[in-house]
């Protein structure tokens, strides 16, 4: 297999080829073509495994087709993992004047909800700093009404440290018709659940 193979765009796999990555990780194999094809999905797979990819690269190809006020919400449990997320779309995305934007606790709240209201491509995001923006400013909310993309990485941390109330709030705000991409260490019965839920026909991965 290459990133050939996947259906990716030739700029994405002229990328991957300058960051050093000639061949797809079997997490990105599967699931890349999925999501390229629309369904829902949820991977099981360990750090290290090129996850991170797996949904940036399918997201940043339909983003480079259409790009449309916030494209993507990525969530995830802790402000480290936010930077390096970011990092990597960053990088996978360096071609496209991507505009991405880093939501976290600890951070000046006014600066983030004008972040925010510049309608970022990517939005990356600890739960309890987007439930507070969502609540405190009326206008923030319809900043996510065309998102196409919502992301759960460490899928399994966010179900299962008390984060439920903070999700609940940040779905509210997203359109039913997008995409759920729910990426994991571990299999969970709220996983199995959230799977269960799914508009878009979910595909599953476990490596
Ligand atoms: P992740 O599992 O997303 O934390 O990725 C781990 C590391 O693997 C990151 O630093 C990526 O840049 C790198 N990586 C991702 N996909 C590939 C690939 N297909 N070939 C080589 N390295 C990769």
């Amino acid at each position: 297999y290459s990133f050939s193979d996947l259906g990716l765009s030739e700029w994405t796999i002229q990328t991957c080829k300058e960051l050093g990555m000639k061949r797809p990780t079997p997490v990105q194999q599967h699931c890349i073509p999925r999501i390229l094809a629309g369904n829902d999905v949820l991977g099981i797979a360990q750090t290290g495994s090129g996850k991170t990819a797996a949904f940036a690269l399918p997201i940043l190809h339909r983003l480079a087709e259409d790009p449309f006020g916030v494209f993507a919400l990525v969530m995830t449990p802790t402000r480290e993992l936010a930077y390096q997320l970011a990092e990597q779309f960053r990088a996978l995305g360096s071609s496209l004047h991507l505009r991405c934007a880093v939501i976290v606790g600890g951070m000046n709240m006014i600066n983030q909800a004008q972040t925010l209201m510049r309608r970022p491509h990517v939005v990356i995001a600890t739960p309890g700093r987007v439930k507070v923006l969502l609540e405190d400013n009326p206008d923030i909310p319809s900043v996510f009404s065309k998102t196409k993309f919502l992301v759960l990485d460490e899928a399994d941390r966010l179900l299962d440290v008390g984060f439920q109330e903070e999700l609940r709030a940040v779905f509210q705000c997203l359109p039913k018709d997008r995409q759920t991409l729910l990426f994991s260490a571990t299999m969970t019965d709220n996983l199995q659940t959230l799977l269960e839920l799914s508009a878009n026909k979910a595909y599953f991965y476990e490596a």
